[in-house]
Parts: structure tokens; C-alpha cells; sequence
């Protein structure tokens, strides 16, 4: 029984810790998202940190924790680096990467099409080719729970991807979730990025520093990508609408991707899967 009581003041105290973390930074957020819908160029990144940060646990499940904002990470389990290439999905004879998956019954129809819209626009141009699942051991299980994040990679069986309606039902977003499935990270997570970036520390929200980490990730001898699908917005993370990050080329003005996979976005999918650069299709 004390215990009970003791665990009820201690979730009371966690929460006011985290309420109180809003009510440090009133302007963290909301008022940033604001400005950047009214410009219409909030990438798919910052739809995803809206989604994510204002319903989902930072800890999806006891075992479960979102890295970066939207990679789930397992604690119990051994996270693999993908940047050895020991993540990637295996290869068809045909040359094809064949990515089975499964879809929640709870996606009406028009959902249905726009998370096969977020499939066709990463198999234009690229050797991946989503099929839906028949028989396959390793698969996507995409599902409508709380927030939008994948896992990093092949994961062997099933794995889920996280995409609640309507908050993650962007073609971009669903790109991007995908991306993360088939092992990519985050642009500007690139462990040579302060070539090309900085990083606003003070800017950034204290609670999320992390998820500016860099990781030793393969370039793919291709040139860092500022508008990649996969790369944070310049305001992702702000505590007081401040930049988190100013690209070092100020003639550049954009960081990320709303809708689209960027060119160079293609290349490293082929380049990852060894499947040549497919300019033509
Ligand atoms: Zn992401």
C-alpha cells in the first residue's frame, strides 16, 4: 500500500516537472510551428516533432525510446549500426530491394492511398519496391499508434512503423518514416555536418540536446544534403524560436523537405543497396 501511495506522489512530482519544462519555454513549439505553417515550409521533420512531442512518451513502451525524435530504439536489444551496412534489407536476384509490409485494417481507404503515395515516391528512381506481405519473415507493420517513428533498418521479423492518423498521413513524413526503416538517420546527424552546418546549442530546447548528436555514418561519397528528406528543419527543437541550425552557406536558405525525397535522397538509397545510380527512372 505505501508503495502505491509512494509511486502516485512520485508520477504527481514527474509530472510537475514536466509541465513545468512547458512552462519554462512557453514559446518552444507551438508559436515556432506556427510561423513556419504560415510560410508553408515546415518540413516533414517538424510535422513529425509536432506529432511527437506534444502525444507520445519520449518512452513508447518499458523498453522502447525514440532517439532523435522519431527513431525507436530498443534498450533491451542490442542496437545494430546500420552505417556498416548490417541493417540493410536483403536484395533480390532481380536487383529490386523488396520490402514486405503490413497495413493496420484501421486506415480507411483515402489513408491507404496516401501511405502507398509515401511508398511510390521512395521507388521512383530507386531499386525499392514495397510489396505487401504474403509469406516473408522480415516486415514493416505499419500501424496507427501514438506519433510517427520507425525503427533504424532491418530489424529481422516484425517491426512497426508508427503512423497515427492524421498527424503522420503526410506523403513527406511517410517518407521519411520509411526512410528510417530501411536505415537511414537523420541528415544532419552526419558525422562531418559542422562542415556544412551550425548547431544553435543555446537555441536548442535543453531537454533535447541529444537529438543533435552525430553519428559515424557512411557519406556514401556523396555531398552532405540540405534538402534532404531526411534532414532537420532549421527551427526543429527551438526553445524560443530561435534556428537550432544555420547552414554555413548562407546563400542556401532551405533545410529539409516537406513533401519529396531530394535527388541526392534517391542516389544514397541506391548507393546504400548497391544498386547503381538510376537517373532515368
Ligand atoms: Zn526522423
Amino acid at each position: 500500500m505505501e508503495q502505491i501511495i509512494l509511486l502516485g506522489v512520485l508520477s504527481t512530482a514527474l509530472s510537475a516537472v514536466h509541465a513545468q519544462s512547458f512552462l519554462y519555454s512557453p514559446q518552444w513549439g507551438p508559436i515556432g510551428y506556427k510561423e513556419r505553417e504560415k510560410q508553408k515550409d515546415a518540413t516533414a521533420m517538424d510535422t513529425i516533432i509536432k506529432a511527437n512531442e506534444f502525444q507520445v512518451s519520449r518512452i513508447i513502451d518499458g523498453t522502447t525510446t525514440l532517439r532523435e525524435g522519431d527513431i525507436a530504439v530498443s534498450t533491451g536489444r542490442r542496437s545494430k549500426a546500420c552505417f556498416a551496412r548490417s541493417c540493410l534489407w536483403s536484395k533480390s536476384v532481380d536487383g529490386h530491394v523488396y520490402i514486405a509490409y503490413s497495413l493496420s485494417p484501421d486506415y480507411s481507404e483515402m489513408e491507404t492511398k496516401q501511405i502507398e503515395k509515401g511508398m511510390e515516391n521512395i521507388e521512383k528512381g530507386t531499386c525499392v519496391r514495397f510489396v505487401p506481405r504474403t509469406h516473408q519473415r522480415d516486415y514493416i507493420d505499419i500501424q496507427p499508434m501514438s506519433g510517427c517513428w520507425s525503427y533504424l533498418g532491418v530489424r529481422g521479423g516484425r517491426q512497426a512503423v508508427s503512423l497515427q492518423s492524421p498527424q503522420c498521413l503526410q506523403v513527406g513524413v511517410i517518407s521519411h518514416e520509411l526512410m528510417h526503416a530501411l536505415g537511414f538517420v537523420h541528415e544532419q546527424s552526419r558525422f562531418d555536418r559542422d562542415t556544412y552546418v551550425t548547431i544553435m546549442w543555446p537555441n536548442i530546447w535543453r531537454d533535447r540536446l541529444r537529438n543533435f548528436e552525430k553519428f559515424k555514418t557512411d557519406s556514401l561519397d556523396l555531398p552532405y544534403d540540405y534538402d534532404s528528406i531526411m534532414h532537420f528543419g532549421r527551427y526543429s527543437f527551438s526553445q524560443d524560436g530561435q534556428p537550432t541550425i544555420i547552414p554555413k552557406n548562407s546563400q542556401i536558405i532551405k533545410l529539409g523537405q516537406a513533401n519529396s525525397l531530394s535527388h541526392i535522397d534517391k542516389l544514397k538509397i541506391n548507393r546504400m543497396y548497391k544498386c547503381g545510380d538510376r537517373d532515368d527512372n
